[in-house]
């Protein structure tokens, strides 16, 4: 089983060779070929709605661009990157898949799975149709490997810690079905030969946000980075390990936002993804469904901010409305009930100027800052007031750096606000984000 967790084409450097990584970009699949996969994996072809090679909007298209995916795709040898262990052969994925297939069927009778593994029959469900070609991929290699009796356990992290839901996996060794998707995403990543820059892309996104929340025992290492961006917003610069490095970023209006795999450019309705580790070249749009943003699609309007973040090893997903606050109920997969806020709500902060600790921070319309504690939903008044001239307060490395509205950086220092000596530029956002080892963040 595994748990919930668009595009403008832009640039034109794609290698002929590269696969696609949209559905409409697939070409109609050949009728032979598609008659092979319905047989090799004993699709029950009526139930994703018939047989169809061009159009994927029908399910059954859907379908076959995933196994034509894992058919072609080609990967260089094996090299150190810590999610590849060899679980699956890299040159085998096809047949591999096809081994521990019985059966694939369409269906929607399990609400809080994407997809599940009943006996080595699949049954995808609305989440595998709503993800990306990526997504639905890692889906299918990840049911797979339950045939061969891997099996998920309760998680002592993340959303679901502390409930009965039984999703996650003991250690990465263990090589369960999230170790044998995150070792795909790897290989895509890092040695894959012809994927879309974009599609290998996503595989990082992925690797890094289900890989921070679903083994037991964690396999990544985080560290913590500052993101900021450009006064002309048409880039990101990632201060990490004492240096700057340029990013892609996503060219829509919107607040650069903290999330479990990095940050989005979030406009109030959509979130998009900011990766950290390596520009793929292409400015296509990538929309975050990696971190719980993904909630968003279910939301209206009234949705003033939303706040992905961690408290101990729990994490939480939180929206805010102008008078009242609504956490993410995970085990219950809905929203849960509302707290009311006893001020008028302006914006959320992760950090408050004389805070050294990072938290949740909601700045009233008239600047009185409270503080929300996830664990008890308790509202209490700090007693701090936002400054009128600062845009964004963040803490990083114990310090707080407040950016101006004119675009400086000030730290917070014995003396007062001094300007951030590492800040070499004028910029227009401001966070801190994680940085996880999986991947290397690769200059240029
Ligand atoms: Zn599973």
């Amino acid at each position: 089983m595994k748990l919930f967790v668009f595009s403008f084409f832009i640039s034109l450097n794609l290698m002929a060779q590269d696969m696609p990584y949209l559905d409409t970009d697939f070409g109609c699949t050949e009728r032979a070929d598609a008659e092979r996969y319905v047989q090799d994996f004993n699709i029950d072809v009526q139930s994703f709605g018939g047989m169809e090679l061009c159009n994927s909007q029908v399910d059954t298209k859907k379908l076959l661009n995933d196994l034509e995916l894992l058919e072609k795709g080609r990967f260089d040898a094996d090299g150190s990157n810590k999610f590849i262990k060899g679980f699956v052969p890299a040159t085998n994925y096809y047949n591999w898949m096809k081994g521990e297939t019985r059966g694939v069927e369409r269906g929607q009778d399990v609400p809080y799975a994407t997809a599940y593994n009943s006996g080595g029959y699949f049954t995808m469900q609305d989440g595998w149709a709503k993800l990306s070609t990526l997504g639905r991929v890692g889906t299918i290699v990840h049911e797979a490997r339950h045939t061969g009796g891997y099996y998920h356990i309760q998680c002592q992290q993340g959303p679901y810690q502390g409930t009965s839901v039984s999703g996650c996996d003991r250690d990465y060794n263990y090589g369960g079905s999230h170790g044998v998707e995150m070792e795909y995403y790897a290989r895509v990543s890092v040695h894959g030969k012809n994927f879309h820059p974009v599609y290998k892309k996503m595989a990082r996104l992925m690797a890094i946000a289900r890989s921070n929340i679903f083994f037991n025992t964690p396999i990544l290492k985080t560290r913590e980075a500052v993101l900021a961006l450009s006064q002309d917003r048409g880039r990101a610069e990632l201060f990490d390990n004492g240096q700057w490095i340029n990013r892609e970023v996503p060219s829509v209006a919107g607040r650069l936002k903290r999330t479990s795999f990095g940050a989005v450019v979030f406009d109030g309705v959509r979130a998009f993804a900011v990766e950290l580790y390596q520009n793929s070249g292409f400015r296509d749009l990538v929309s975050d469904t990696y971190s719980y943003y993904k909630l968003l699609r279910e939301n209206d309007s009234s949705v003033k901010d939303f706040e992905e973040f961690d408290s101990g090893v729990k994490r939480y997903v939180v929206r805010m409305m102008e008078n009242k606050l609504t956490p993410y109920d995970f085990p219950n997969g809905k929203w849960g009930r509302d707290v009311a806020l006893p001020f008028s709500f302006a914006k959320a902060s992760t950090a408050a100027l004389g805070k050294a600790q990072t938290g949740l921070y909601l700045v009233s319309t008239s600047g009185e800052i409270y503080n929300y504690q996830p664990q008890n939903q308790r509202i209490t008044n700090t007693g701090l007031t936002w400054g009128l001239d600062h845009k964004e307060v963040i803490v990083y490395k114990g310090q707080n750096l407040v950016l101006m509205n004119n675009g400086q950086i000030f730290a917070s220092t014995a003396s007062g606000l001094e300007p951030w000596s590492e800040a070499k530029n004028l910029y227009s956002d401001l966070v801190t984000t994680p940085v996880y080892d999986g991947f290397e963040v690769i200059k240029e």
